[in-house]
């Protein structure tokens, strides 16, 4: 069934409170200059209150002179294992920690890259702004008053879990369901308790894929809108595509970086990329992946995101490599946001390079996505060891049907078509859905073995 007609954008309530308010009434001329203001009075902060950042400001040589916002790339970036080291230098919450520990409110563990945990505090002021920022981004994507949203985010230990403050904020139903809790997610959207679902692309995929096979007509639940987040996917057009087709909706995407705000970025109805919604609270730059210099953030451009936060008052990071590299879509929105708009392409980690050209997954994703029916939607690129650059063929599993399992014009399609599109050679291996391992919750999409 084709969707002729998005129902979010038939919105009634396009331009309520929360819009007013909430979302941002400012130009881009006015944010810069909240920003400039809240970044003031940030590094002022910093460099009494942290001693990881004013040491690191100390080496930079911004030990005692101010360092504007327009000058911000001449302090140095933040990385992920450098707060690793603070939290390891003063626990329980580490050297970078600029409130005394009685401020403290919660404290999230968040999945780190390695090994154990790392730890997110907030404090009061933290939990109102990352709620801000999430009203923003849910807002942005449709989910308004009346809105139901069943939602498969837990509590915790995932920051996701702070979208259950947003829900409440939005005026929203929320009907929370435990992660992987399938049979509590179907009941529900079948019998009507939610017209918007939350969810991974992986999850949403897959339940695409399981009502398809036993429902007749599954876009007959009464399910409108789905939300994405957690991984890239719901961005991609053969996954997308696919979803929306299958189950009848809409579905649109956002993005939050941990050390940052967990909700940060929001797709609207008109599907062109996620906004920004963190206006006045966060500062963000974009950078050369390769050389790391600074460059516009201007539709077409392709670069890693980096984060400096203006009112967080816990652990505020400075220049975070976030890790993440996107391209912008464009400056102005159908919607009337004035924030950017961008897709993500990848984790900087999951990128290879295939003869001196850089790879993501998610590319090699939406093409394996067009197989369908006969493949599910999930691939992953294996790797050897921690190597980076790789020669091809490019070894690539692909998840498919069980009657597919042994297809060789299949894969003889699938690597054709990686060569002609992407330009280089893969090896691909067809892995049946019950040994692709994994639940649904998120695919890893590179594999080291
Ligand atoms: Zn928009």
């Amino acid at each position: 069934m084709a969707i002729t007609t998005n129902r979010l954008r038939d919105d009634t309530c396009e331009r309520d409170w929360i819009w007013e308010r909430e979302v941002e009434a400012a130009s881009w001329e006015e944010t810069r200059r909240l920003s400039v203001g809240a970044w003031e009075r940030q590094f002022r902060r910093l460099r009494e209150s942290s001693s990881f950042y004013a040491r690191k400001f100390r080496e930079a040589g911004a030990g005692s002179s101010f360092v504007s916002l327009a000058d911000l790339s001449n302090l140095p970036f933040t990385t992920k294992e450098e707060l690793r080291q603070a939290l390891d230098e003063e626990p329980p919450f580490g050297s970078n920690l600029c409130v005394s520990p009685i401020q403290v409110k919660r404290v999230y563990q968040t999945s780190g890259t390695t090994g154990a945990p790392s730890v997110l505090a907030l404090t009061r002021g933290d939990m109102e702004s990352w709620t801000l920022m999430g009203t923003r981004t849910y807002y942005a994507t449709g989910i308004h008053e009346h809105s139901t949203v069943l939602t498969t985010f837990g509590a915790g230990p995932f920051v996701a879990g702070h979208t259950h403050f947003v829900l409440l904020r939005t005026g929203a139903r929320s009907v929370p369901v435990a992660p992987g809790d399938t049979e509590r997610v179907i009941f529900g959207l079948r019998a009507g308790l939610a017209d918007t679902l939350l969810s991974t692309a992986s999850f949403a995929q897959y339940l695409a894929n399981r009502l398809e096979k036993t429902d007749a007509d599954p876009s007959a639940i009464p399910l409108t809108h789905v939300v994405t987040g957690g991984e890239p996917g719901g961005g991609i057009p053969g996954i997308r595509d696919h979803i929306q087709r299958v189950l009848g909706v809409t579905v649109t995407e956002v993005m939050g970086i941990g050390d940052v705000a967990p909700s940060l970025f929001g797709e609207c109805p008109h599907q062109q990329g996620m906004h920004f919604c963190g206006a006045g609270q966060v500062w963000v730059e974009l950078i050369d992946p390769d050389s790391r210099e600074p460059m516009e953030i201007e539709t077409g451009a392709v670069g890693e995101l980096v984060y400096t936060a203006l009112t967080r008052e816990a652990m505020p990071v400075v220049r975070f490599l976030g890790g993440d590299i996107v391209r912008i879509d464009g400056t102005s929105c159908e919607c009337e946001r004035t924030s950017f708009r961008m897709r993500v392409l990848g984790r900087r980690d999951d990128m290879f390079i295939v003869r001196g050209v850089n790879v993501y997954p998610t590319a090699i994703l939406s093409v394996v996505a067009e197989f369908r029916p006969r493949v599910t939607g999930r691939a992953r690129v294996i790797r050897e060891g921690s190597q980076t650059s790789i020669e091809p063929p490019i070894p690539v599993e692909v998840e498919v049907t069980e009657r597919h399992g042994s297809d060789a014009s299949l894969v003889a399609q699938i690597e054709d078509a990686i060569h002609s599109r992407l330009t280089f050679r893969s090896k691909v291996t067809l892995v049946p859905e019950s040994d692709f391992g994994e639940s649904g919750y998120k695919t890893r999409l590179t594999v080291r073995k």
